[in-house]
């Protein structure tokens, strides 16, 4: 018998963290954060958090925000929904864009945790205001210029107020700016009181405008969000070549981020492989009757990691996978592999699919019935080449070359080099974005990629 506390005995109750994201570089994400997501069965994330901080974790993710596309949670539902998931005695991690305690309604979604008796912690992220200010290098304080420091909201207009401090910073402005300085202006601060304006603040689009509060009121230019509108004279600090403007911008379209110095380089994600559209179907029918397959192939660490991720949805883990022979044809998707705890059998490194066959031949393995996840229609080749080596095949769609939200475009403006990772990127971008500016350089991961690369840009 072991004495068990009345807690212990109770059925398990999830645990819920309210975890801020940080103001959009990945990098600015802390240690913590990290920890409970990779800890996370669901996450629940805002608008401002860019869904490529998320690839790399395996729980679910449930969007929150406001896209037109995407329905639209209203805060009773959102705290609803994280409440549902934790009486699931699921890990939750409720996931907001800088810090979830400032202008985050980390507040409202504590207090329904504490009705229903959750447990929760919250983890501190860097505030869009400190992210602004590190990145556009305009300190919100400074001996002798500025001794205290405001955050305040710019929306609704009736909950604008002005602070008698120093150095005032105004979230949620983009619409309403000149309500802001309409109210500082006439709260008696002089008209050249120094205003700047950080637009995606820490993003490989960050833009600062700064001017006079006079100068800025006669300006008609509209403000994008995300933005800040910071007041004060510490803003004479600030300078047009900033640390951060300096630093180069690559377009990756995947492949290994290291080649990269971050010293000199911001690297902007992507995205040319997504999951939406996997054909769900197919998928259920694969994993009821797993036990049916000798083998799987992955081609590349993509179908690895989504085929885990139905796997697992599917209530299954490696244990399934005991009775296999798992091989694969990159590298990469072995190291991928190596992190669900498989070594595969084989790797089967040849460029090309010709001589697959050939290498599989060489391993004896003939006779098998492969399971090939991939993406839609790009298997074909190498279907063919496992049935040629004598093996029954089923291509399963685990993920799709999917279209981009337009949302998530890129803005070329900001980019001085793409890499492209793989033939299939160069056409997806090609898709998508057509030309490439001729300012843009361009680096192929390989000779084929380069092939593509003319022959779709003719260059
Ligand atoms: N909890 C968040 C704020 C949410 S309110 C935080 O601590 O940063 C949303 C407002 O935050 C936006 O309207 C904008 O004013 C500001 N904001 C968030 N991220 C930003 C960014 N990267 N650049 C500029 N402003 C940002």
């Amino acid at each position: 018998m072991t004495d068990r506390t009345p807690a212990e005995q109770a059925p398990r109750k999830g645990y819920v963290y309210i975890a801020g994201a940080g103001p959009g570089d990945p990098e600015l994400m802390t240690i913590k954060a990290d920890r409970a997501l990779r800890e996370a069965d669901v996450i629940l994330f805002d608008d401002l958090v860019l869904p490529q901080m998320l690839e790399a974790y395996k729980a679910e993710k449930i969007y929150t925000g406001k896209r037109k596309d995407a329905h639209h949670f209203a805060q009773d539902e959102i705290n609803q929904e994280i409440v549902r998931h934790a009486l699931l005695g699921k890990t939750v991690v409720r996931l907001k864009g800088g810090d979830p305690f400032i202008f985050g309604r980390g507040g409202e979604e504590i207090e329904t945790l504490r009705q229903h008796g959750i447990d929760y912690e919250i983890i501190p992220g860097i505030t869009a205001a400190h992210g602004a200010s590190a990145y556009s290098e305009i300190p919100l304080t400074m001996r002798k210029v500025s001794s205290s420091v405001a955050f305040c909201t710019g929306h609704p207009v009736n909950k604008i107020q002005v602070p008698d401090t120093d150095t005032i910073v105004y979230y949620m402005v983009a619409s309403n700016v000149h309500d802001v300085l309409d109210k500082v202006a006439a709260s008696g601060r002089s008209g050249e009181t120094m205003v700047a304006v950080v637009q995606n603040a820490t993003r490989y689009n960050q833009r600062v405008f700064t001017g006079t509060l006079d100068e800025f009121r006669k300006r008609e230019r509209a403000v994008y969000s995300p933005a800040l509108l910071i007041i004060g004279q510490n803003i004479n600090q600030y300078i047009e070549q900033t640390w951060y403007s300096r630093k180069k911008k690559v377009l990756m379209t995947g492949g290994d981020v290291k080649k990269y110095d971050p010293a000199n380089w911001i690297t902007v994600h992507f995205p040319c492989r997504q999951v939406a559209g996997a054909d769900l179907d197919a998928v259920k029918r694969c994993m009821g009757k797993i036990d049916d397959f000798s083998m799987l192939f992955f081609q590349n660490r993509f179908a690895v990691t989504y085929f885990f991720k139905y796997l697992f949805e599917h209530g299954k883990d490696v244990r399934h996978l005991a009775h296999m022979t798992i091989c694969t044809s990159s590298r990469t998707a072995a190291s991928e592999l190596l992190e669900y705890g498989i070594i595969p059998d084989c790797c089967l490194e040849s460029e090309g699919s010709s001589t697959i066959s050939g290498l599989l031949g060489k391993e004896g393995l003939t006779g098998q019935n492969i399971l090939l996840p991939g993406a839609e229609n790009v298997d074909e080749a190498v279907s063919a080449e496992l049935k040629s080596a004598g093996n029954s095949v089923t291509p399963l769609t685990v993920y799709v070359h999917g279209a981009q939200d337009k949302g998530d475009a890129i803005d070329l403006d900001f980019i001085d080099e793409i890499y492209f990772a793989s033939p299939a990127c160069v056409r997806k971008f090609r898709e998508l974005y057509g030309e490439i500016p001729a300012r843009i350089t361009v680096a192929p991961a390989d000779a084929n990629t380069r092939e593509e690369y003319s022959r779709l840009f003719g260059a």
